[in-house]
């Protein structure tokens, strides 16, 4: 009897063992299912929703990346809505490449664009006159025709996708931007109208073909095409010309795409220093 009794009082521990450890174990799940409001539609929006949240900031990321551009194909309605304007990356002191407070000189007072040693010089410090429009620089066509052909023969597929814009144009995209992003964030990958390489006539913005995704964009870096360009533009007289990491210098986020006509041997001889065109002509 005692026996037996001491067998059911071992099994009927066990079970109240059993019978607690299941209950924490379906509490605790329960728990955790609360902790998402759990229904079917909400649990998977709860399981997922992080990720696909983290995806589409990623890829507001590289899309916020577009320079001066054009390229709306790589930019949609909803994405810009859910984009919020970053933090400076590095923390870097930009104060020498931020646009000056009491500028010494505005598109409206310039009336002939600036030359520092022989280089037609446009950035947040030089801005151009407002109805300096020169066209496309015909020596730089001739030069990018030649690299593309160049590429080709590589099996490399080019497109400058956006060459000379006009100081009416780029204020049209300029404003555009401060009011999708605000000013603050539209001025690291936005020139204000005047201060646009663009309107030079000499600056490149060169994508892969048939790759409009990637034009203008962040991931551009990653193609083959953008690897070719690093290595290879300056013996076509192009500049990489705002590099990774030169934001500080050159008040531009980094651009894989963009590219300025120096002519091959001031162009070999920046890409050989590997310094920005800033820091060559120490301004
Ligand atoms: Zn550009």
């Amino acid at each position: 009897m005692r026996l037996e009794n001491n067998q059911k009082k071992r099994r009927t521990k066990w079970w109240v063992a059993l019978g607690a450890t299941v209950t924490i174990l379906a509490g605790a799940s329960l728990g955790a299912l609360s902790a998402y409001n759990w229904s079917p539609e909400e649990t998977i929006e709860g399981l997922f929703g992080t990720s696909i949240q983290q995806s589409f900031t990623q890829k507001n990321h590289e899309e916020r990346n577009i320079d001066e551009d054009v390229k709306e194909i790589t930019r949609t309605e909803s994405n810009e809505e859910t984009e919020e304007p970053s933090a400076p990356e590095d923390g870097a002191d930009d104060s020498q490449t931020a646009y000056p407070d009491e500028p010494e000189r505005t598109p409206e007072t310039m009336e002939e664009p600036i030359y520092i040693k022989g280089v037609l010089i446009a950035n947040k410090q030089y801005p151009l006159p407002t109805d300096y429009a020169p066209g496309e620089d015909p020596e730089a066509r001739a030069a990018y025709d030649e690299m593309q052909a160049a590429a080709a023969e590589a099996g490399q597929s080019l497109v400058a996708f956006s060459t000379f814009r006009s100081y009416e144009y780029q204020t049209e995209l300029y404003n555009r931007y401060v009011e999708q992003h605000g000013q603050e964030e539209a001025d690291r990958f936005s020139a204000r109208p005047g201060y646009s390489e663009h309107q030079t006539g000499l600056g490149f913005d060169i994508g892969a073909e048939d790759q409009e995704e990637h034009w203008a964009s962040d991931s551009f870096k990653d193609t083959k095409e953008a690897k070719w360009l690093a290595e290879n533009a300056h013996q076509f007289g192009f500049i990489l010309r705002y590099p990774a990491g030169k934001e500080h210098i050159t008040g531009y986020q980094y651009e894989s795409w963009h590219f300025r006509y120096l002519g091959e041997e001031l162009a070999t001889e920046i890409y050989n220093s590997g310094l920005t065109l800033e820091e060559y002509l120490g301004i």
